[in-house]
């Protein structure tokens, strides 16, 4: 346990198409850097041969270990079972369709002895769609205002984590996980590089634009509550302006005796206020929502099948 260098671990969600590929690349890598590696493959319940092909590869290699979903639980999820998993000094967290290159790790590898714990590799944009891009850009500015933790552009969830770093990581007991923040928050040493984006080897990636915005939204809420405080702040304004406008209608029929303005402005302001009420509503029922959730205290995966023994629980059952 003490000298095993390197895990790779590796969320599959119906990879039949690409994961040979991938793995033979991954392999090929990690060989040429000398050091002792296992790779964490976690099916996240596919529905395509993915499972068959990862126990194959489990039974040629030993160095090969999995962990099959009952059902599809989310890449949140696939992570985090292949981070229990894990246990190298070294983690390194990849997709399987070889958009995130194996290459990379000798020197992330590299990086990490020169006493880094987190190496994170950044992907520029090339290649991507136009809209996206834009859409991402604006996102992520706002998350920088609206977060306490910062994000940045093109650093996903690709990236080598130190044994410690992986530990604090599996310390955080929420269930509802936005990993990207988490991994800000836990802090360390961090260092990025530049890559090259690549198109997806075969298959297609599973992120429409719904399940984008889903994301999105987790990643604003989940890290704090200041769209509550936000709301707040909105909703005195609100409150505010209105008393002025009241009082400066009642000063002017007081002082110019002018008529009282019409209707115009009463739905003006109905309409704005429920709105804003709306949304703040909304913000208030999320947070609830997720306290809900965990309140549940249900784990945030099950498992069918694996081939490792179950790492210790984290997360505290009383
Ligand atoms: N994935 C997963 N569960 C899911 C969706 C995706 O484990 O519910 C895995 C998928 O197999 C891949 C990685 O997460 O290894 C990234 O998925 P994808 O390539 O579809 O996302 P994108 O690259 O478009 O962000
Ligand atoms: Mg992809």
């Amino acid at each position: 346990m003490a000298t095993l260098h390197i895990s790779v671990v590796v969320p599959c969600f119906n990879e039949a198409d690409v994961i040979e590929k991938f793995h033979t690349a991954l392999v090929a890598t990690l060989d040429r850097t000398g050091e002792s590696f296992e790779i964490c493959y976690v099916d996240d319940g596919s529905a395509d041969r993915t499972g068959a092909l990862l126990r194959a590869l489990a039974a040629a290699d030993p160095r090969v270990r999995y962990t099959f979903f009952s059902r599809n639980f989310g890449k949140e999820a696939a992570m985090l079972a292949g981070l229990r998993m894990s246990r190298g000094r070294a983690v390194v967290l990849m997709d399987a369709d070889l958009q995130h290159p194996p290459e990379l790790i000798p020197r992330m590898v590299a990086l990490q002895r020169h006493g880094y714990d987190q190496v994170v590799p950044r992907r520029d944009r090339a290649g991507d769609a136009l809209v996206r891009t834009a859409l991402s850009r604006t996102y992520y500015a706002l998350v920088r205002r609206f977060m306490d933790v910062e994000l940045v552009d093109g650093a996903g969830d690709f990236r080598l984590l130190s044994r410690r770093a992986v530990d604090s990581v599996l310390s955080l007991p929420e269930s509802n996980r936005f990993s990207k923040g988490i991994f800000s928050w836990i802090g360390f040493e961090t260092v990025t590089f530049r890559y090259r984006n690549a198109e997806r080897a075969a298959g297609c990636s599973k992120w429409g634009s719904r399940r984008l915005l889903n994301y999105g939204i987790d990643g604003l809420l989940s890290f704090n509550n200041r769209p509550l405080r936000l709301a707040i702040h909105g909703g005195l304004w609100v409150f505010l302006s209105a008393l002025a406008y009241a009082l400066w209608v009642v000063a002017n029929v007081a002082l110019n005796g002018a008529n009282v303005p019409g209707y115009a402005t009463l739905l003006t302001a109905v309409v704005a206020l429920s709105g804003i009420q709306l949304v703040t509503l909304g913000v208030i029922g999320e947070y609830v929502g997720r306290i809900y959730h965990e309140a549940k205290r249900r784990p945030p995966y099950v498992v069918r099948e694996t081939d490792a023994a179950p790492a210790a629980d984290p997360v505290p059952v009383t």
